[in-house]
């Protein structure tokens, strides 16, 4: 190959380093391999063998003492299956923020249920208690549970929802399923996704966390074919339990935890330090400084957005608008009721996701930074 007339031309375009929007990275397959040979030695694959029942007693650990923790096969069938749990009343209302990712949406009508989109905060890009309590006598119809998200992984006001559990007497379950760093109470329950893309990624997987054994004995049967201490289906229920293989890739990524944390801390900060300059590139409170997550969700100027990403684009930089123009935007829910959403349609307009990833490098950040303010600069 490559005759005297083959040699091929490196110009400087094709060593032009390409920023990936996201580039996930999972244990490596030496920190899985001795939770393998252990399942050799069990000859145990699935059913709640000993790599499983150890994940769970591990994310256990982290919440405080009497969480049930109900792994299951994503979040968004955790989702679903805690809203079944609950025994609402059919086809009544919950509550979700339009600004969310689809899934949690998908979840509500999954289980029978209708979702009402509420708009969120335009700061913290969340919904809050005191819109629902405000909208309330609104209602297209009876309002059964409210789901609150945690945006991107930021943590919401957790004694504002518990006071409206309270007042209201409406069920409350948080999507956390970014927020693996922060959800740390399980008082409300609260669904955390492991997938791939998120900040302790398993490839595919969720759990619920409750403090409520009976609310977490009745989604772990719904996961494990209605069945609760023997074989008989007790309740419709399905199938949508996690395998050891996953409880090996799971009990690697939390031996890894501790010094991946670390890392997207630094990644994190050396992305808020190349931004000095840019004020006008908005983090979300606290982003990378007291909570980690696996996604760089900037809020830009109004009106800049499109030019941004054509210029970021044009220099081989990926961006991704993560919730896109908002959840009640989609063509599946077009049939669904929504409040007025000011907020959700300005952060559609506004929010994109940088290039993030846990080993990103300072020269990838300074590139990033700079096409940013070459984008800035002229507007
Ligand atoms: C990722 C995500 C989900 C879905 O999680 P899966 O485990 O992929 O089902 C649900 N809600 C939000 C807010 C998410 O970010």
């Amino acid at each position: 190959m490559g005759g005297r007339s083959g040699a091929v031309r490196l110009t400087p375009e094709v060593f032009r380093e390409i920023v990936p929007a996201a580039r996930p990275r999972l244990p490596g397959a030496d920190a899985v391999l001795p939770y393998l040979r252990r399942m050799d030695e069990a000859r145990s694959y699935s059913n709640f063998g000993p790599l499983l029942t150890a994940f769970e007693a591990r994310l256990a650990e982290r919440f405080e003492t009497g969480t049930r923790i109900v792994t299951c096969v994503n979040a968004t069938q955790v989702l679903t299956l805690t809203l079944q749990a609950l025994d609402l009343p059919a086809d009544s209302f919950v509550i979700v923020p339009s600004y969310t990712f689809v899934a949690t949406a998908h979840a509500v009508i999954a289980a029978g249920l209708k979702p009402w989109f509420v708009d969120v905060d335009i700061d913290d890009w969340m919904l809050q208690p005191d819109t629902v309590r405000a909208g309330l006598a609104a209602a297209p119809g009876p309002v059964s549970a409210v789901i609150p998200v945690a945006a991107f992984g930021a943590m919401p006001d957790l004694d504002g929802w518990k006071a409206l559990r309270r007042d209201t007497g409406l069920a409350v379950i948080l999507d956390g399923a970014a927020a693996f760093d922060q959800a740390r109470q399980s008082d409300i329950p609260v669904v955390v996704s492991l997938h791939a893309t998120k900040v302790l990624g398993i490839g595919e997987g969720g759990f619920l966390a409750t403090g409520d054994e009976d609310l977490a004995a009745r989604v772990r049967q719904l996961t494990t074919f209605g069945f609760r201490g023997s074989r008989a289906a007790q309740i419709v229920a399905t199938n949508a339990k996690l395998s050891e293989y996953a409880g090996a890739v799971g009990l690697a990524a939390l031996d890894n935890w501790d010094s991946d944390r670390l890392q997207y801390l630094r990644t994190s900060r050396l992305m808020r330090a190349a931004m000095t300059y840019l004020p006008e590139v908005r983090f979300q409170a606290g982003w990378g400084v007291d909570w980690v997550t696996s996604v760089c969700s900037v809020r830009l100027p109004d009106g800049t957005t499109d030019h941004v990403e054509q210029t970021l684009a044009a220099a081989d930089i990926g961006t991704r608008r993560w919730w896109d123009q908002g959840c009640h935007t989609n063509t599946a829910f077009a049939g669904y009721p929504c409040d007025a959403l000011p907020a959700t349609e300005r952060l559609g307009q506004s929010v994109i996701g940088l290039p993030f990833a846990i080993d990103m490098d300072e020269r990838q950040i300074s590139r990033i930074s700079g096409a940013l303010v070459t984008a800035l600069a002229g507007l």
